[in-house]
């Protein structure tokens, strides 16, 4: 399995967690000021669009006013609609206000008696919906197109149709009858001017301003006109929305009612609108800026953590690397002792401890093998020794150096065999010590021991390589003579072996004799015991006969 190195696994984490922390932080910070921003310019919006409404709906009263206001002057309450002064005093308010398009007076039946300019004079306004309100009370009415007024009016020689909004109020005469109506046409422009104005004046970008019936239908701008506007305060509010404003159609929506006179017949709303992208789009910069933000954060933690990670992870495989080298049993391990973090300091002396002490177990060990192989061969040298020593000792015996009773039974049964298989003949001496009872009794066994060893000496001597000597019994000898090469050898032998301990001088004990029996195989023995029995008689004999002899069947 592929295993990343501690330097790739912090890095990552490193860089992971401070990306992840800075994108949730991001994404947080971004949410709440994209709610804010809304909140802000929705609010900046509701008092662009009611100080727009406020100064339209003042302008509104103000030429209702001044309409109303002039039609119960004295003058006009005279009745006399003919009156020069009427028209002269209309005169007077449409070169005062550039926005009056045309101000004229009806009579009851729709007539129209005087107008500035001239303009639609004996003209019947009896079905405009402003005479007909006019009659009854001031009014103020929605904006509409004229056509006839629009080709006599001066400056609009295309007669390009025109929109205006009409002002009316009844003129009574001195006994309170309606006897006319004073109608002032203004040019919606000078409407649409106002409210334009108000809304540039506040300086807030990308601001678009609509002028909106009660119906919701748009008025202004002309592009738009006729239009449905959705989500008017007071209508459906779209959830998220905060009071006096809107989302939608990616849209921020401020409306307000334009507060006109009661009596006049239109509800109007301002509603200034701008665009949801623009509206936010502080918050998205401040999102981008925190996601870059949180990007640089992450490269910069990851750095950083490489480098710590490069600083850990260094003295642990400097550490991995030494315990290879230990393990490969190269020379001069270099540990990497000297690390500013403790618990790594720790580890690298606790392992540098730990290898130093195993090498010494180790050469111990060596030693301790060394040692046990030095031992083992100084046992075996020992165990060999041993069991040649054992082995003499089974067929030697241990006082005198010659073959013991056993081996000298084994030789005379291979001597018998192979003298029924050759037809070789073969002798048996036996030598017995004379008065060796009296050497023991008068000099002690010790001394007896060493006449014993001393005869052992001297009948080897005496006899040939090839001859058998051995210690039969107590002070008694036999030698076997397995090659003879006429039939009185044997006794030559016995002879030549009895002359030499005769002629002897034994320490301490000075002269010592023995008598000798010599017995001659035959082809007629049965068993080893009737040779055996032969040379023990001969040896009676020799005793018999006084002793330092030899007796012999020969
Ligand atoms: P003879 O001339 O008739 O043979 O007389 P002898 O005294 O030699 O005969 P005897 O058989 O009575 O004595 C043998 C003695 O040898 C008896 C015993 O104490 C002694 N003897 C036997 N074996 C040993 C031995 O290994 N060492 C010593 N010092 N004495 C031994
Ligand atoms: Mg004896
Ligand atoms: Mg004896």
């Amino acid at each position: 399995m592929f295993k990343a190195s501690l330097r790739s696994h912090l890095t990552l984490w490193f860089a992971g967690l401070s990306l992840l922390t800075l994108m949730s932080v991001g994404f947080y910070v971004g949410h709440i000021a994209t709610e804010q921003m809304k909140q802000a310019s929705g609010n900046a919006l509701l008092s662009t669009a009611k100080s727009a409404a406020e100064l339209l709906g003042a302008q509104l009263r103000e030429r209702q006013l001044e309409v109303s206001l002039l039609s119960r002057a004295p003058l006009f309450k005279r009745g006399n609609l003919d009156d020069p002064d009427i028209l002269t005093s209309m005169e007077l308010r449409t070169q005062s206000r550039a926005e009056y398009a045309w101000m004229g007076v009806a009579d009851a039946d729709g007539r129209v008696r005087q107008a500035v300019n001239g303009l639609l004079v004996n003209q019947s306004v009896k079905e405009r919906p402003w005479f007909q309100a006019g009659l009854r009370s001031d009014y103020t009415g929605d904006p509409h197109e004229a056509v006839l007024l629009a080709k006599l009016l001066p400056g609009n020689p295309g007669g390009e149709p025109l929109r205006f909004i009409d002002f009316a109020a009844p003129i009574r005469n001195t006994k309170g009858e309606v006897v006319g109506v004073l109608g002032a046409h203004a040019h919606w422009s000078w409407v649409t001017r106002i409210v334009d104005a108000a809304v540039l004046q506040k300086g807030t970008p990308d601001v678009e301003a609509l002028i909106v019936d009660h119906d919701g239908k748009v008025l202004y701008p002309e592009q738009l006109a006729g239009e449905q506007l959705p989500n008017l305060p007071g209508t459906s509010q779209k959830p998220g929305a905060g009071p006096g404003w809107s989302v939608g159609h990616g849209y921020l929506t401020s409306a307000v009612a334009v507060p006109t006179p009661s009596s006049a017949g239109l509800t109007w709303y301002i509603a200034v609108r701008q665009p949801l992208d623009i509206a936010l789009q502080p918050a998205r910069i401040l999102f981008y800026k925190l996601l870059a933000l949180g990007v640089l954060a992450a490269v910069i933690f990851g750095l950083v953590a490489y480098y710590l990670a490069l600083y850990l992870s260094r003295p642990i495989e400097q550490l991995a690397r030494a315990a290879k080298q230990v393990r490969e049993q190269q020379p001069d391990v270099v540990f990497p002792v000297h690390h500013s973090v403790r618990e790594i300091a720790q580890l690298v002396q606790s392992i540098q401890g730990m290898t130093q002490s195993l090498l010494g177990k180790e050469r111990e060990l060596q030693d301790a093998n060394a040692s046990l192989e030095a031992t083992v061969a100084q046992r075996t040298a020992a165990l060999t020794q041993a069991n040649a020593d054992l082995l003499k000792l089974a067929i030697h015996d241990g006082l005198t150096g010659v073959f013991n009773r056993r081996r000298f039974d084994e030789k005379l049964a291979e001597c018998s065999l192979l003298f029924q298989r050759t037809g070789r003949p073969f002798a048996l001496l036996f030598i017995d010590v004379d008065h060796f009872k009296r050497i023991n009794d008068t000099y002690g066994h010790a001394i007896g021991d060493e006449v014993l060893k001393h005869l052992a000496r001297l009948i080897q001597g005496s006899t040939r390589a090839t001859d058998f000597v051995a210690r039969y019994g107590g002070e008694e000898f036999a030698v076997l003579l397995p090659e003879i090469e006429e039939p009185e050898s044997p006794d030559v032998v016995a002879e030549k072996v009895r002359a030499a301990i005769a002629g002897a001088s034994f320490a301490t004990v000075g002269r010592v004799t023995v008598s000798i029996g010599v017995g001659l195989a035959e082809l007629s023995d049965s068993n080893t015991s009737a040779l055996i029995k032969r040379a023990d008689q001969q040896l009676y004999q020799a005793k018999g006969a006084g002793r330092n002899r030899v007796c012999s069947t020969a």
